[in-house]
């Protein structure tokens, strides 16, 4: 099996511009698709791949692509023909990024967008289309798409467009391209109708197949759960919430991922850090340290990154961006279930990725189960049950005697209910959490920071939000300078914000009753802290 450890992208010996493109998209390495298609393609020779989305197969074709393109040419050099309107535009995207540095532009060209716009593009001239075939046929018999001057055809999900009954229109658009083109055929299965396309179109093509070792995963609990990008994250904090767990090892493809996961849950309260490959010796030293303090609930990496840390108890592995092979699926997977202990591993799958989860499936032979996100209340149902195992454990502890003197003090005039009640609002909103009916403005009534009031406001995490959008939500309300605005904590449920002691009462009269994230909100001064 190929190490994909021993292939780097600067192996590749691509231009700077390319390189830079590809560290700034925070790729770290090639996946085996890309290990195996892009010096094919640099070669120049044609290329049959069994790939899909999720593989990082646009990028395999795609770095290719931006090589060898002209900047100063401004005809069309490449041509991707895409069997969907989404897949074109996502492409066309990818291209974008990878040709950013080199300045070569690629455009998607589909129906149901404004021909005339499109028109207008061309004519202004692009390196690279990215098309529907339907709508790259009209500008071919419109004449306002021209393909002589193409060096490069690539059939992205042949499979999918023979299934729509593309055949005929991939056919006459071959015939205005140069025979001395180079073709690639990229599709996630290979029936025997795509190969006849590619025995009559593809000049002696290298065959890149993704190896398909067997790999097996004993002792993993493998579920997915079906969820939009733009879940993901409450997802997460749901499983973690309602899991028992001592440490999540969560996947992220790219750096600026893990970076963006690991902080916004850090903003939600979580004990996560990141670590990939842009951390110095010195950084990740002091992760580690962190980790072994057991001072860390949930850790963000690349691949990369958590190839080179020795982590031993780690109950959860997330796939929070699918891999992009069976292989590094088992790899990841593998951190989890050690020592005898049954692991679990999650992954995250988006609409469009169902076929790279069966490919994993089937490649690695594994079951992965669909999961069902657990609601609010299994979430609070789980937390009950974790503080009832602190509980027992406090109260097996001899040191809680003197406690015991504290509570029956407490609790004088109290049921036993209310003081626990109280207790527990206490531990998982924070002290202050209460309001104060008619509690006045001034700085101390409030327990802010001198010169400041601290308000209550009723809206949190639930309705994710971050302090930013509490900054500009008052900012905008109020008419204030957004930096006027000091310390924000956002709990569960309340968010406490510290404003200027003078514009207090203008902050107060233009938030509360207001709208925030689809939420009447009401503003408040908070109570001191006790
Ligand atoms: P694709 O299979 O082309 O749809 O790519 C799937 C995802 O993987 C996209 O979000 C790409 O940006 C990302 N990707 C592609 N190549 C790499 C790489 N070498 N390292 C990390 N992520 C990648």
């Amino acid at each position: 099996m190929e190490k994909r450890e021993d292939i780097k992208f600067s192996d590749f010996n691509l231009s700077r511009e390319t390189s830079q493109a590809v560290s700034t998209m925070g790729f770290e390495e090639p996946t085996p698709i890309q290990v195996k298609t892009i010096p094919i393609l640099l070669s120049g020779m044609d290329v049959i791949g069994q790939a899909q989305t999720g593989t990082g197969k646009t990028a395999a074709y795609g770095i290719p692509i931006v090589e060898k393109a002209d900047p100063e040419n401004l005809l069309v050099h490449a041509i991707i023909l895409t069997p969907t309107r989404e897949l074109a535009i996502q492409v066309a995207e990818e291209m974008n990024k990878i040709g950013r540095f080199k300045k070569i532009f690629a455009v998607p060209i589909y129906g149901g967008q404004s021909i005339d716009r499109q028109i207008r593009i061309l004519q202004k001239g692009v390196h690279v289309i990215v098309g529907t075939p339907g709508r790259v046929i009209d500008h071919i018999r419109r004449k306002t798409l021209r393909l002589e001057s193409v060096k490069i055809v690539v059939l992205d999900e042949a499979d999918e467009m023979l299934d729509m009954g593309f055949i005929d229109d991939i056919t006459t658009i071959l015939k205005e391209t140069p025979k001395k083109r180079q073709t690639l055929l990229f599709s996630a299965t290979m029936p025997t109708e795509i190969i006849k396309i590619a025995n009559r179109y593809l000049r002696n093509p290298e065959k890149v197949i993704i190896t398909k070792d067997a790999l097996t995963a004993p002792k993993i609990n493998q579920i997915f759960y079906e969820v939009r990008q733009s879940e993901k994250i409450d997802a997460l904090c749901r499983l973690i919430d309602a899991e028992d767990s001592d440490l999540f090892l969560v996947f992220c493809h790219t750096k600026r991922e893990v970076d963006d996961v690991a902080s916004d849950l850090k903003l939600r309260g979580y004990e996560a850090e990141a670590i990939h490959g842009d951390f110095s010796q010195y950084q990740r030293e002091a992760v580690m340290q962190k980790f072994r303090k057991g001072k860390i609930d949930v850790l963000v990496a690349t691949d990369v990154a958590a190839r080179g840390i020795d982590i031993s108890n780690i109950t959860h592995v997330v796939n929070y961006s699918i891999p992009q092979d069976p292989d590094s699926y088992v790899h990841r997977i593998g951190r989890t279930g050690r020592a005898g202990r049954e692991g679990v591993a999650i992954t995250f799958v988006t609409p469009r990725e169902e076929k790279q989860l069966r490919l994993i499936q089937a490649v690695a032979k594994a079951k992965i189960k669909r999961g069902k996100l657990p609601t609010l209340d299994e979430v609070m149902g789980a937390r009950i049950e974790t503080l009832k195992e602190k509980v027992q454990e406090f109260i097996d502890d001899k040191r809680f005697d003197i406690f015991i003197k504290m509570a029956e003090r407490l609790s004088e005039g109290l049921t036993p209910i209310e003081v626990a009640a109280s207790l527990l609002k206490f531990h998982l909103e924070g002290f202050g959490a209460e309001v104060s009916k008619g509690s006045d403005l001034s700085t101390n009534e409030t327990g802010a920071s001198p010169g400041m009031v601290r308000l209550f406001i009723t809206i949190g995490r639930q309705q994710k939000i971050r302090p930013g959008d509490i900054v500009r939500y008052i900012a905008e309300k109020a008419g204030i300078d957004g930096r006027s605005i000091g310390n924000i904590k956002i709990l569960e449920k309340f968010t406490f914000v510290e404003v200027p002691r003078d514009m207090a009462e203008k902050v107060i009269d233009a938030v509360h009753k207001g709208i925030m994230a689809g939420k009447k909100i009401s503003a408040e001064p908070a109570r001191p802290r006790t």
